[in-house]
């Protein structure tokens, strides 16, 4: 394992300072007050973000920062995948907006440049480069999420047009987005894997309706989008008809790559909290003033074991993430290592967000402007559910470690071979 820059990467690092330090504001490291500005709760807000992070891309494009991994010659740096992820790890330091265009620029852009035709390339990838469209992601359904392979959503070919009917689900930004990548069954004929197409779709197309989900935080993350005879043109086919399961294996892939980059609480900020609640983290029987306290309760001594749990596992992932890292390096192929990592990430939200909540005990209700935390903890606490299921549920990343790592027998899979048609469906 690698734990230092080598002289490429540190050269990187240091580029990618001086153009932030040029062009934002560094936060201080414990301070949490960006936790709460970067937690919208209306759909008026998430727009009006949008457009701060609209100027941001820009300002990233006008300096060679825009999409550091995209080749040269369409706007990228052509950086490999670990030399582009500095420049990530060094953003997250500073006050911008830099995640609104995550599913554009990290998923359907790099998806689009492995499969897409030479005028879909033409049409859409600047646009998207430059922050002027956005895009989502329409591969979840009500009965197709884990087993996406059973999607229902079908396309039936009419003329120089295919005609889109069925209905998607937790599509992140489809109330903000142009554009999607879609996935559909273009023939129930064939085993499930081998009868779906992609079809790049917009979003203002007449027949579609965006319905966003508030969610249990009051924020509106994802959409369910309903599809009633939806027509578009041949040319919105990507990758060729019947072969949309490659085009959603390579989407998924860079979406599993972009999961685990940003994090949502640093152990600054989980500090302050604990100092905030009275919990001594400094020395023992002091409290934050440095005056000797007169004996630790059990409520303290609780808090600190939470406490030393969380940076041990914040270390753990750090440790994880070199170990990814490595291996991009030596140009190793990642295996079940990310899903290790994935479940490593959403252990630590799930503890992290019971731990916020037990050190903040009643003030934990508050909520909103009546919390003196502008209800970023609970968030936190509310928002953990968010990487325990998307891009993969829990359970799933362990049985792919089980089968992959462990040698568990696989899960039987009776429907692989026998025609979409024929398959039981609720
Ligand atoms: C924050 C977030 C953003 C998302 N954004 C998008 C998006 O932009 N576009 C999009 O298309 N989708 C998106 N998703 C959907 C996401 O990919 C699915 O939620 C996920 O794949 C799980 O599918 P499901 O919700 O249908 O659950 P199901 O697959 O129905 O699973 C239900 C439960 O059964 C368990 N389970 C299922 N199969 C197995 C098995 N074989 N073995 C053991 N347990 C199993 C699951 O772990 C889960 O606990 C998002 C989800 C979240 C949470």
């Amino acid at each position: 394992m690698d734990f230092d820059d080598t002289p490429e990467e540190a050269a990187i690092r240091l580029d990618a300072r001086r153009f932030l330090d040029a062009h934002a504001a560094r936060r201080p490291v414990d301070d949490s007050s960006h936790l709460a500005a970067h937690r919208p709760n209306t759909i008026e807000a998430d727009r009006r973000h949008r457009l701060e992070a609209a100027d941001w891309q820009q300002t990233k494009l006008a300096g060679g920062w825009g999409a550091p991994a995209w080749p040269v010659e369409q706007g990228g740096r052509g950086l490999g995948p670990h030399l582009a992820a500095i420049f990530a790890e060094e953003e997250r330091d500073y006050d911008v907006r830099a995640r609104y265009f995550q599913v554009g620029l990290e998923m359907v852009g790099p998806t689009l440049l492995a499969h897409g035709s030479a005028p879909q390339l033409e049409r859409f990838l600047q646009p998207l480069l430059r922050g002027d469209e956005m895009w989502c992601q329409l591969f979840s359904e009500p009965g197709a999420g884990s087993d996406l392979a059973g999607l229902a959503t079908r396309a039936v070919r009419d003329g120089d047009e295919y005609v889109i009917s069925g209905q998607k689900v937790w599509t992140t930004a489809a109330h903000l987005a142009e554009f999607g990548i879609l996935l559909a069954r273009t023939d129930p004929d064939v085993p499930k894997h081998r009868g779906i197409s992609a079809f790049l779709v917009d979003m203002s197309t007449q027949g579609i309706d965006v319905r966003p989900l508030r969610q249990i935080d009051g924020a509106v993350h994802f959409s369910e989008v309903f599809f009633d005879e939806v027509r578009v043109g041949a040319d919105a086919l990507v990758g060729g008809l019947n072969a949309g399961w490659g085009v959603a294996l390579t989407m998924l892939n860079f979406e599993r790559s972009a999961i685990g980059g940003g994090g949502m609480i640093e152990w600054p900020q989980i500090v302050n909290l604990a100092r905030d609640h009275g919990v001594v983290v400094s020395a023992v029987g002091r409290d934050r003033t440095g005056a000797p306290k007169s004996g630790a309760d059990a409520g303290v001594v609780t808090a600190r074991q939470d406490l030393a749990r969380l940076w041990s596992r914040l270390e753990i992932l750090r440790f994880l993430g070199y170990r990814v890292r490595t291996a991009i390096t030596r140009g190793e192929p990642l295996g079940p290592e990310s899903s290790v990592m994935k479940l490593a990430v959403s252990g630590f939200y799930e503890d992290v967000g019971n731990v916020l909540m037990s050190l903040q005990g009643a003030d934990g209700m508050l909520w909103g402007d009546a919390d003196p935390n502008g209800g970023v903890y609970t968030g936190i606490f509310l928002a953990q559910w968010a990487p325990r299921i998307g891009g993969g549920t829990d359970q799933v990343q362990r049985n792919i470690i089980g089968e992959r790592v462990l040698g568990l027998p696989p899960e039987a899979r009776p429907d692989k071979a026998a025609p979409f048609k024929d398959l039981p469906r609720s």
